[in-house]
Protein backbone atom coordinates (compact mmCIF):
# COMPACT_ATOMS: atom_id res chain seq x y z
CA UNK A 1 0.00 0.00 0.00
CA UNK A 2 1.01 3.40 -0.80
CA UNK A 3 1.58 6.14 1.46
CA UNK A 4 -0.45 9.22 0.43
CA UNK A 5 1.76 12.19 -0.50
CA UNK A 6 4.47 9.82 -0.06
CA UNK A 7 6.43 10.45 -3.97
CA UNK A 8 9.89 8.95 -5.62
CA UNK A 9 11.97 9.93 -8.82
CA UNK A 10 9.89 7.75 -10.64
CA UNK A 11 6.92 10.01 -10.35
CA UNK A 12 8.58 12.92 -11.37
CA UNK A 13 7.50 12.96 -15.23
CA UNK A 14 4.19 12.98 -13.69
CA UNK A 15 4.72 15.87 -10.80
CA UNK A 16 7.15 18.38 -13.12
CA UNK A 17 6.83 17.36 -16.97
CA UNK A 18 7.68 20.46 -17.76
CA UNK A 19 11.10 20.04 -16.68
CA UNK A 20 11.98 16.68 -16.51
CA UNK A 21 14.89 16.10 -18.55
CA UNK A 22 12.88 12.36 -19.34
CA UNK A 23 10.17 13.85 -20.32
CA UNK A 24 11.21 16.87 -22.74
CA UNK A 25 13.77 14.63 -24.32
CA UNK A 26 14.35 17.48 -26.98
CA UNK A 27 16.45 18.80 -24.68
CA UNK A 28 20.37 16.80 -24.76
CA UNK A 29 20.54 14.71 -22.00
CA UNK A 30 23.96 16.18 -21.28
CA UNK A 31 22.53 19.81 -21.99
CA UNK A 32 21.26 22.20 -19.51
CA UNK A 33 19.51 24.77 -20.54
CA UNK A 34 21.40 28.42 -20.27
CA UNK A 35 19.35 30.50 -18.26
CA UNK A 36 20.77 34.40 -19.19
CA UNK A 37 20.50 37.36 -16.88
CA UNK A 38 21.82 40.35 -18.45
CA UNK A 39 25.54 39.17 -20.07
CA UNK A 40 25.43 36.15 -16.85
CA UNK A 41 24.66 32.57 -18.28
CA UNK A 42 24.13 30.29 -15.87
CA UNK A 43 24.57 26.51 -17.02
CA UNK A 44 27.16 27.84 -19.67
CA UNK A 45 30.73 27.53 -20.12
CA UNK A 46 31.70 29.19 -16.48
CA UNK A 47 30.37 28.95 -13.38
CA UNK A 48 28.45 32.29 -12.08
CA UNK A 49 29.79 33.99 -8.42
CA UNK A 50 26.98 35.94 -7.10
CA UNK A 51 27.84 37.66 -4.34
CA UNK A 52 27.07 40.27 -1.24
CA UNK A 53 25.69 40.89 1.80
CA UNK A 54 23.06 38.95 3.46
CA UNK A 55 21.03 42.39 3.87
CA UNK A 56 20.95 45.68 2.31
CA UNK A 57 22.00 47.86 5.37
CA UNK A 58 23.33 50.85 4.51
CA UNK A 59 23.71 52.63 0.94
CA UNK A 60 27.37 52.78 1.97
CA UNK A 61 28.11 49.21 3.18
CA UNK A 62 26.05 48.04 -0.22
CA UNK A 63 27.99 49.99 -2.37
CA UNK A 64 31.63 49.27 -0.47
CA UNK A 65 30.98 45.24 -0.71
CA UNK A 66 29.49 45.54 -4.36
CA UNK A 67 32.25 47.04 -5.07
CA UNK A 68 34.85 44.84 -3.54
CA UNK A 69 33.00 41.37 -4.83
CA UNK A 70 32.84 42.96 -7.99
CA UNK A 71 37.53 43.38 -7.90
CA UNK A 72 37.35 40.00 -6.63
CA UNK A 73 35.72 38.52 -9.66
CA UNK A 74 32.01 37.88 -8.92
CA UNK A 75 29.68 38.34 -12.05
CA UNK A 76 26.55 38.87 -9.88
CA UNK A 77 25.16 40.71 -6.80
CA UNK A 78 23.05 39.34 -3.92
CA UNK A 79 21.29 41.38 -1.23
CA UNK A 80 18.31 41.15 0.68
CA UNK A 81 16.09 44.04 0.92
CA UNK A 82 13.16 41.69 2.61
CA UNK A 83 14.48 39.41 4.98
CA UNK A 84 12.76 36.50 6.84
CA UNK A 85 14.33 36.03 10.07
CA UNK A 86 13.27 33.88 12.56
CA UNK A 87 12.19 36.99 15.00
CA UNK A 88 9.86 39.82 14.12
CA UNK A 89 11.48 41.42 16.36
CA UNK A 90 14.73 41.25 14.61
CA UNK A 91 15.82 43.53 11.20
CA UNK A 92 13.50 42.88 8.48
CA UNK A 93 15.45 44.50 5.72
CA UNK A 94 15.55 48.00 4.42
CA UNK A 95 12.19 47.14 1.82
CA UNK A 96 12.26 49.24 -1.14
CA UNK A 97 14.90 51.22 -0.31
CA UNK A 98 16.87 48.26 0.20
CA UNK A 99 15.95 47.77 -3.55
CA UNK A 100 16.66 51.47 -4.67
CA UNK A 101 20.37 50.59 -2.79
CA UNK A 102 20.75 47.24 -4.53
CA UNK A 103 19.92 48.32 -7.88
CA UNK A 104 22.34 51.99 -7.73
CA UNK A 105 24.77 49.34 -6.36
CA UNK A 106 24.52 46.95 -9.39
CA UNK A 107 24.31 49.96 -12.54
CA UNK A 108 27.50 51.26 -10.80
CA UNK A 109 29.35 48.24 -11.19
CA UNK A 110 27.51 46.89 -14.01
CA UNK A 111 26.72 42.91 -12.12
CA UNK A 112 23.27 42.22 -12.60
CA UNK A 113 21.76 41.89 -9.36
CA UNK A 114 19.71 38.95 -7.48
CA UNK A 115 17.08 39.93 -4.36
CA UNK A 116 14.35 37.87 -2.38
CA UNK A 117 10.72 38.23 -2.97
CA UNK A 118 8.98 36.78 0.05
CA UNK A 119 5.59 38.77 -0.50
CA UNK A 120 3.66 37.87 -3.99
CA UNK A 121 1.44 41.71 -2.93
CA UNK A 122 5.89 42.65 -3.38
CA UNK A 123 6.62 41.20 -6.63
CA UNK A 124 5.81 44.23 -8.96
CA UNK A 125 7.30 45.92 -6.82
CA UNK A 126 11.04 43.63 -6.44
CA UNK A 127 10.75 42.98 -10.38
CA UNK A 128 10.75 46.89 -10.82
CA UNK A 129 14.01 46.73 -9.50
CA UNK A 130 15.79 43.24 -9.70
CA UNK A 131 17.08 41.49 -12.94
CA UNK A 132 16.65 38.02 -11.03
CA UNK A 133 14.24 37.34 -8.08
CA UNK A 134 15.02 34.77 -5.22
CA UNK A 135 12.53 32.73 -3.64
CA UNK A 136 13.98 31.63 -0.46
CA UNK A 137 13.87 28.57 1.18
CA UNK A 138 11.55 29.15 3.63
CA UNK A 139 9.02 30.12 0.67
CA UNK A 140 9.99 26.99 -1.90
CA UNK A 141 6.59 25.99 -1.32
CA UNK A 142 4.74 29.20 -0.78
CA UNK A 143 2.61 28.53 -4.65
CA UNK A 144 0.85 31.41 -4.74
CA UNK A 145 4.50 33.07 -4.63
CA UNK A 146 5.88 30.71 -7.32
CA UNK A 147 2.96 31.11 -9.40
CA UNK A 148 3.48 34.94 -9.14
CA UNK A 149 7.09 34.51 -10.00
CA UNK A 150 6.07 32.11 -13.02
CA UNK A 151 4.32 34.69 -14.71
CA UNK A 152 6.33 37.54 -14.34
CA UNK A 153 8.53 36.05 -16.84
CA UNK A 154 11.60 36.97 -14.78
CA UNK A 155 14.68 34.96 -13.96
CA UNK A 156 14.02 33.20 -10.82
CA UNK A 157 16.94 31.90 -8.50
CA UNK A 158 14.63 28.83 -6.44
CA UNK A 159 16.56 27.66 -3.21
CA UNK A 160 15.64 24.55 -1.75
CA UNK A 161 13.04 24.34 1.15
CA UNK A 162 15.19 23.53 3.93
CA UNK A 163 13.40 19.63 4.23
CA UNK A 164 12.83 19.56 0.88
CA UNK A 165 13.00 16.05 -1.23
CA UNK A 166 14.21 16.52 -4.73
CA UNK A 167 10.48 15.47 -5.93
CA UNK A 168 9.00 18.96 -3.62
CA UNK A 169 11.87 20.87 -4.93
CA UNK A 170 11.25 20.06 -9.03
CA UNK A 171 7.63 20.15 -8.13
CA UNK A 172 8.18 24.07 -6.80
CA UNK A 173 10.10 24.61 -10.13
CA UNK A 174 7.29 23.14 -12.23
CA UNK A 175 4.79 25.87 -10.53
CA UNK A 176 7.08 28.08 -11.97
CA UNK A 177 7.24 26.93 -15.36
CA UNK A 178 3.60 25.99 -15.68
CA UNK A 179 3.32 29.55 -16.15
CA UNK A 180 5.42 29.36 -19.54
CA UNK A 181 9.15 30.90 -17.24
CA UNK A 182 11.56 28.44 -17.59
CA UNK A 183 14.25 30.87 -16.44
CA UNK A 184 14.91 28.80 -13.49
CA UNK A 185 18.07 28.37 -11.31
CA UNK A 186 18.06 25.72 -8.81
CA UNK A 187 19.81 26.44 -5.35
CA UNK A 188 20.84 24.31 -2.69
CA UNK A 189 21.54 25.91 0.52
CA UNK A 190 21.80 22.69 2.78
CA UNK A 191 19.35 20.70 4.31
CA UNK A 192 17.97 20.23 8.15
CA UNK A 193 19.70 16.81 8.92
CA UNK A 194 21.63 15.30 11.79
CA UNK A 195 24.42 17.12 12.54
CA UNK A 196 23.05 20.67 11.80
CA UNK A 197 23.41 23.13 14.21
CA UNK A 198 25.81 20.69 15.75
CA UNK A 199 28.78 22.55 13.95
CA UNK A 200 27.89 24.08 10.91
CA UNK A 201 24.17 25.91 10.47
CA UNK A 202 22.53 23.13 7.64
CA UNK A 203 24.17 20.18 6.18
CA UNK A 204 25.63 20.84 2.72
CA UNK A 205 23.70 18.08 0.12
CA UNK A 206 26.23 17.66 -2.27
CA UNK A 207 24.90 14.64 -4.40
CA UNK A 208 21.82 16.67 -5.09
CA UNK A 209 23.75 17.83 -7.48
CA UNK A 210 23.92 15.25 -10.05
CA UNK A 211 20.51 13.80 -8.78
CA UNK A 212 19.42 17.31 -9.97
CA UNK A 213 21.28 16.99 -13.28
CA UNK A 214 19.74 13.64 -14.05
CA UNK A 215 16.12 14.71 -13.59
CA UNK A 216 15.98 18.48 -14.90
CA UNK A 217 17.74 20.58 -17.85
CA UNK A 218 17.94 23.36 -15.66
CA UNK A 219 20.95 25.01 -14.28
CA UNK A 220 21.74 24.29 -10.14
CA UNK A 221 24.11 26.34 -8.36
CA UNK A 222 24.88 26.30 -4.65
CA UNK A 223 24.78 28.69 -1.69
CA UNK A 224 27.68 27.67 1.02
CA UNK A 225 27.10 30.63 3.42
CA UNK A 226 23.46 29.40 4.74
CA UNK A 227 24.80 25.55 4.15
CA UNK A 228 27.61 25.72 6.59
CA UNK A 229 26.81 28.70 8.38
CA UNK A 230 30.22 29.22 9.10
CA UNK A 231 32.88 31.58 7.85
CA UNK A 232 35.70 29.43 7.90
CA UNK A 233 33.95 26.21 6.24
CA UNK A 234 32.23 28.44 3.26
CA UNK A 235 36.25 28.37 1.04
CA UNK A 236 35.90 24.65 1.10
CA UNK A 237 32.22 23.87 0.99
CA UNK A 238 32.68 26.16 -2.50
CA UNK A 239 35.49 24.32 -3.83
CA UNK A 240 33.53 20.66 -3.35
CA UNK A 241 30.75 22.51 -5.31
CA UNK A 242 32.13 23.64 -7.98
CA UNK A 243 34.30 19.72 -8.04
CA UNK A 244 30.79 18.08 -7.97
CA UNK A 245 29.43 19.57 -10.75
CA UNK A 246 27.69 23.27 -9.52
CA UNK A 247 27.03 25.51 -12.27
CA UNK A 248 27.84 28.45 -9.31
CA UNK A 249 27.63 29.92 -5.76
CA UNK A 250 26.35 32.77 -4.14
CA UNK A 251 28.03 33.88 -1.17
CA UNK A 252 27.33 36.12 1.70
CA UNK A 253 30.23 38.62 1.40
CA UNK A 254 31.04 41.35 4.34
CA UNK A 255 33.32 44.63 4.32
CA UNK A 256 37.00 43.75 6.04
CA UNK A 257 37.62 47.76 5.78
CA UNK A 258 38.69 49.59 9.00
CA UNK A 259 35.29 51.39 10.46
CA UNK A 260 32.88 48.88 8.47
CA UNK A 261 30.12 48.07 10.46
CA UNK A 262 29.83 44.41 11.10
CA UNK A 263 26.40 42.98 9.58
CA UNK A 264 23.13 43.13 11.37
CA UNK A 265 22.53 39.76 9.62
CA UNK A 266 24.23 36.61 9.47
CA UNK A 267 27.15 37.94 10.22
CA UNK A 268 29.10 34.35 11.21
CA UNK A 269 29.00 33.08 7.43
CA UNK A 270 29.96 36.50 5.94
CA UNK A 271 33.51 35.60 4.19
CA UNK A 272 35.64 38.90 3.04
CA UNK A 273 36.63 39.92 -0.33
CA UNK A 274 40.07 38.14 0.18
CA UNK A 275 38.54 34.74 0.50
CA UNK A 276 36.30 34.88 -2.24
CA UNK A 277 38.63 36.15 -4.51
CA UNK A 278 40.68 32.74 -4.13
CA UNK A 279 37.38 31.22 -4.57
CA UNK A 280 37.00 32.54 -7.69
CA UNK A 281 40.70 31.86 -8.63
CA UNK A 282 40.00 28.13 -7.67
CA UNK A 283 36.79 28.42 -10.10
CA UNK A 284 38.89 29.89 -12.94
CA UNK A 285 41.63 26.92 -12.83
CA UNK A 286 38.99 24.44 -13.02
CA UNK A 287 37.60 26.23 -16.15
CA UNK A 288 40.93 26.57 -17.43
CA UNK A 289 42.05 22.75 -16.83
CA UNK A 290 38.57 21.49 -18.35
CA UNK A 291 39.35 23.44 -21.79
CA UNK A 292 42.75 22.41 -21.94
CA UNK A 293 41.60 18.73 -21.59
CA UNK A 294 39.08 19.68 -24.24
CA UNK A 295 41.65 21.09 -26.09
CA UNK A 296 43.67 17.76 -26.30
CA UNK A 297 41.23 15.70 -26.57
CA UNK A 298 40.48 16.81 -30.24
C1 LIG B 1 19.32 34.35 1.72
O1 LIG B 1 19.96 33.89 0.77
O2 LIG B 1 19.34 35.54 2.01
C2 LIG B 1 18.49 33.44 2.55
C3 LIG B 1 17.68 33.90 3.48
O3 LIG B 1 18.69 32.15 2.28
P1 LIG B 1 17.74 30.87 2.54
O4 LIG B 1 16.39 31.20 1.97
O5 LIG B 1 18.44 29.78 1.81
O6 LIG B 1 17.71 30.67 4.03
MN1 LIG C 1 21.86 35.27 4.99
Amino acid sequence: MSIAGNVGLEDLPRICPLISRRVQSAVDIAETRVVTVGKVLFGGPRPVIIAGPCAVESREQTLAVARAVKAAGANMLRGGAFKPRTSPHDFQGMGVEGLRILREAGDETGLPIVTEVMDPRLLETVCAYADMLQIGSRNMQNYPLLVEAGKSGKPVLLKRGMAASLCEWLGAAEYIAKEGNLEIVLCERGIKAFPAGEYSRNVLDLSVIPAVKAETFLPVIVDPSHATGVSSMVESASCAAIAAGSHGLIIEVADDQAGAAKPQCDAVQAIFPGTLKRIVQFVDSRVEQSSLRKAHAV
